[in-house]
C-alpha cells in the first residue's frame, strides 16, 4: 500500500485511543490499532500535530501504550452491491449471523467479515456499449437481485465524463470479476466490479438534480397519510415516551408504506428489543408479495451494549445503503429507531475528547450532525431520466417524554413533519399513538385539503370543550358543544385509531381513506336532531359500534355496503330537516 504509515498507542481512555504517528494523519480515516493477534478497527476522530485520537469500534480492554496503529488511508466506508437486501448487519457491516456464527454468541473483538458474499455468482445483462460516454453512477448494466432490477453503475468515486472501453458480455460473474473498462478524462483506466466502496459520511452525490418532494408516501396508516402525511422523499420525526409505540409504528409503516427497499437502522436501544427486531423482522410476510418482508429489506442493528463508536456509525451505513438503492431509481425509506442513543454516543464520545458541551452535555456540532443526517434525504433526478428518493423517518425516545431536549429540539428544526406520540394516548390504548393535537406537517396529503382541516378542527373543538367539561362538568355545557364534543371523540375512534391487529382495519389504502374520509366529514358536518345529552350519547354510541365493524369489512365488500346502508339509515333518522 501507498503512503503506509504507522504509530504507537500512548493513551487509551476507555474507547477512545491516542496514538503517537511518524508521517500525516488523515482526519476521519481508519485505523487498526494491532494488539497481540488482533487487529481492532478505528476511526481518527481529532487530529493534533502528531497525535492521532481515534475511536475504536470494539472493546479496548487490554490495549496498552506501545501497541502498534496502522494506518490505512481510506475513510470509512462500507460495500454496496447485490446482495445486500434481506441480510443484517452491524454498524461496520459486518453480517450478524455470520458473525456469531464463526465467533459463537459472544462476538470477537476484532473480527470483520465481508458484507457480500465473493464468490456468488450473478447474472449479469450489460446496457452499455463500448464508446458509450457514460457519468459516475450511470447505469451499465443489471443484475437481478430479490424482485428488483440491481443497476451496476459506473463508480461514484470517479469525475467527469468516462468513456466506456470495455463491458462484459452477458453472463454470470462474481464480485471480484470485472465487467466493465472505463476511461476517465486524465486518460486513466478504471476496472469495474459489481461491487464498489463508498464512504459512509459522505453522501452520493451521482444525479442530475435533487428536486422537493411532493409525491405523498402513503403508509396506510390513517392519522398520518390523512392528516400529517409524509412525502417520498422527505423527513419525519416520531418522538414518543418508552412504550408509547414508536417501534410498532415502524414495523407497520415497513409492511405498508409504499416504497421498494426499507432500510432499517435499529440503533442501540436495549439489547432485548433489537433482539426481538431481529426476532420478528424475518416472520414478517410482505403484504404485496406474500414473500418474506426482508427480501426489500436490510437491517442495520447495534445494541446499546456495544461500543459507542460503532453506534455512532451506524446511521451513516443505513443511510449509505439507502442511497446507493436510490440510485436504482428506486423508493426507499430509512427508519432510524431510535436516534436519542445515536446522540448519547456523540455525548459520549464528545465528553471523552473534553469538548466544550453544549445543552445536556450534547456537543456544540449535535444540530449539524442532526441536520446533516436529515439532508441525506431527498428525491432525486438520475442522469438517466428515472427518479429515487430516500425518506427518513427517526425516532427519538427524550427521557420523561419530555420533548423540550436538544434531540427532539434539533431534529424538528430540520424535518418536514412530526408525529408526536403521547402516554395519554397510548396508556388509554388509543392507537396509533400520534397526538392529532401537537403532531404536524408540511407535506401535501392525497386527501381533500378541505377535509384535512376539517378533521383538525373539529378534534381541536372537541379537546377545548372536553377540558372545560373536566371544570364545569357535563351540567355545564350546552347542547351544542356537548355534540360538538361527541363529534370529535367519533372521528378519533372510527377514523384516527386503527387496530394494527386486525387484518383490514391495519393498512387502509389511498382509495379507502379518500372515501372514508369524505363520507365522516360528511357526518360531522351535518345536524342532528337530539332532544338532550342523552340522545345525543346513544346516537354517537350506535354510530360508533357501527362504524367500528365497518373497519373489518374489506373495501366495497358487500358486507362493506350492507353496513354502510345500516349507518346511512341512522342517520337518516336523526338528520335535522332543512328549514327547521
Ligand atoms: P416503544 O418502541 O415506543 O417503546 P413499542 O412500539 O414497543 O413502544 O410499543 C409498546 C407496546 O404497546 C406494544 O408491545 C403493544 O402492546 C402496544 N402497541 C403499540 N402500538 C400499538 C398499535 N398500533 N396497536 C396495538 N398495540 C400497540
Ligand atoms: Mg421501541
Amino acid at each position: 500500500m501507498k503512503n503506509e504509515r504507522t504509530g504507537r498507542v500512548i493513551n487509551v481512555n476507555a474507547n477512545m485511543v491516542t496514538a503517537q504517528v511518524d508521517g500525516f494523519i488523515i482526519q476521519n480515516e481508519v485505523a487498526y490499532i494491532i494488539h497481540k493477534e488482533e487487529r481492532l478497527k478505528a476511526e481518527v476522530i481529532r487530529v493534533r500535530a502528531n497525535r492521532a485520537e481515534m475511536q475504536v469500534y470494539e472493546s479496548t480492554q487490554g490495549l496498552k501504550a506501545g501497541d502498534l496503529v496502522e494506518f490505512s488511508n481510506e475513510l470509512l466506508s462500507v460495500e454496496l452491491g447485490p446482495g445486500l437486501l434481506g441480510q443484517i448487519f452491524d454498524g461496520l457491516e459486518n453480517p450478524l449471523p455470520a458473525l456469531a456464527e464463526k465467533c459463537g454468541f459472544f462476538l470477537k473483538r476484532g473480527v470483520y467479515l465481508e458484507a457480500l458474499a465473493d464468490e456468488t455468482q450473478w447474472d449479469f445483462t450489460p446496457l452499455a456499449k463500448p464508446n458509450d460516454k457514460v457519468l459516475a453512477g450511470s447505469w451499465l448494466g443489471f443484475v437481478p437481485e430479490k424482485i428488483f432490477k440491481h443497476y451496476i453503475m459506473a463508480p461514484f468515486s470517479l469525475y467527469g465524463s468516462l468513456e466506456v472501453l470495455s463491458i462484459a458480455p452477458a453472463g454470470r460473474y462474481n464480485l471480484k470479476q470485472p465487467i466493465a473498462k472505463l476511461k476517465d478524462s486524465a486518460g486513466r483506466t478504471h476496472d469495474v466490479f459489481l461491487q464498489q466502496v463508498w464512504p459512509v459520511k459522505i453522501p452520493i452525490r451521482a444525479y442530475a438534480e435533487k428536486l422537493r418532494p411532493q409525491e405523498p408516501m402513503v403508509t396506510k396508516i390513517r392519522l398520518i397519510d390523512s392528516l400529517f402525511p409524509v412525502s417520498l422523499g422527505g423527513t419525519y420525526c416520531i418522538p414518543g415516551p418508552f412504550g408509547a409505540g414508536k417501534t410498532v409504528l415502524q414495523q407497520l409503516t415497513s409492511r405498508y408504506a409504499e416504497v421498494d427497499i426499507v432500510i432499517i437502522a435499529a440503533c442501540g436501544e436495549r439489547a432485548g428489543e433489537v433482539v426481538e427486531t431481529l426476532k420478528t423482522f424475518p416472520e414478517l410476510s410482505d403484504p404485496r408479495t406474500h414473500k418474506p418482508l426482508m427480501d426489500r429489506t436490510v437491517i442495520i442493528c447495534n445494541t446499546s451494549s456495544m461500543p459507542v463508536a460503532a453506534r455512532e456509525s451506524s446511521v451513516y451505513t443505513a443511510v449509505t445503503i439507502a442511497e446507493y438503492y436510490r440510485q436504482m431509481g428506486l423508493n426507499v425509506l430509512l427508519l432510524a429507531d431510535s436516534t436519542s442513543r445515536w446522540a448519547q454516543a456523540m455525548r459520549e464520545m464528545s465528553g471523552r475528547l473534553e469538548e466544550i458541551p453544549g445543552e445536556e452535555a450534547f456537543p456544540a456540532y449535535l444540530e449539524s450532525r442532526i441536520a446533516s443526517f436529515y439532508e441525506r434525504a431527498g428525491v432525486v433526478k438520475l442522469y438517466g431520466g428515472a427518479f429515487g428518493s430516500v425518506t427518513i423517518g427517526g425516532t427519538v425516545s427524550p427521557a420523561g417524554g419530555n420533548f423540550e431536549e436538544p434531540v427532539t429540539q434539533a431534529t424538528l428544526k430540520v424535518v418536514g413533519a412530526f408525529h408526536g406520540l403521547s402516554r395519554e394516548r397510548s396508556d388509554a390504548r388509543k392507537y396509533p399513538a400520534i397526538d392529532p393535537l401537537i403532531s404536524w406537517s408540511k407535506y401535501k396529503s392525497f386527501v381533500n385539503p378541505e377535509n384535512q382541516e376539517k378533521g383538525v378542527a373539529i378534534l381541536r373543538r372537541s379537546h377545548e370543550i372536553a377540558q372545560m367539561m373536566k371544570v364545569v362538568g357535563e351540567e355545564g355545557t350546552s347542547l351544542n358543544d356537548y355534540i360538538q364534543y361527541l363529534k370529535g371523540e367519533l372521528f378519533d375512534f372510527v377514523y384516527l385509531q386503527q387496530n394494527a391487529f386486525d387484518p383490514v382495519d391495519e393498512a387502509t389504502p389511498k382509495d379507502r381513506q379518500v372515501y372514508l374520509l369524505q363520507f365522516i366529514c360528511g357526518i360531522l358536518d351535518s345536524e342532528y336532531q337530539l332532544e338532550d345529552k342523552a340522545a345525543a350519547l346513544k346516537f354517537f354510541q350506535a354510530l360508533r359500534q357501527l362504524m367500528r365493524t365497518w373497519s373489518s369489512a374489506a373495501y366495497l365488500s358487500p358486507e362493506f355496503k350492507k353496513i354502510e346502508e345500516q349507518i346511512a339509515v341512522l342517520l337518516e333518522d336523526k338528520k335535522a330537516k332543512k328549514g327547521k
